[in-house]
């Protein structure tokens, strides 16, 4: 197994409106400076992928795009009220597993639609790890092939940008 990876991060607001009980400090709007890496792992040898699997400009761009300028100072939360400008609507609580999950799944259609065929068929899985605080993270791997892709395409189109 051979992995690369590249660090990410951005800044954020949430809240936590179903997961926590009324009175938790995290039903109240606050921030996080969230701090991640992401993942590719392969089952190849170096030699069959002619030494570079994903070249880290590539990965760069991507994280730059679909995780650090989709969250970077936006206020992610639940609850479709909101209607202020700089809103991201989930369709449950950014809670960091919740987090972690999206950034993967995310990134795992901007591979596909980015890398050659048999490139991105060397992939056998993508992980991000994401620290909310120092001390507390969560992390995802989603392995592939994926047989879930039109339920992931529903959900990513059921979340709002405002
Ligand atoms: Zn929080």
């Amino acid at each position: 197994m051979l992995t690369i990876a590249r660090k990410f991060s951005f800044n954020a607001a949430h809240r936590l409106s179903e997961t926590v009980p009324e009175g938790h400090p995290c039903s109240r709007v606050h921030g996080h400076t969230y701090k991640g890496e992401f993942s590719i792992t392969t089952t190849q040898e170096p030699h069959e992928f002619r030494g570079m699997l994903v070249d880290f400009s590539v990965l760069k761009q991507l994280l730059k795009r679909e995780v650090e300028d989709f969250f970077d100072h936006k206020f992610l939360t639940s609850d479709a009220s909101t209607d202020k400008k700089g809103t991201v609507i989930l369709p449950i609580d950014p809670t960091v597993e919740y987090l972690t999950y999206l950034s993967t799944v995310k990134m795992y259609f901007a591979l596909k639609n980015t890398l050659s065929q048999p490139t991105f068929e060397a992939i056998a899985s993508l992980c991000t790890t994401l620290y909310e605080t120092e001390r507390s993270w969560g992390a995802y791997s989603l392995m592939l092939p994926v047989n879930t892709e039109d339920a992931l395409t529903e959900e990513l189109s059921s979340i709002k940008t405002l």
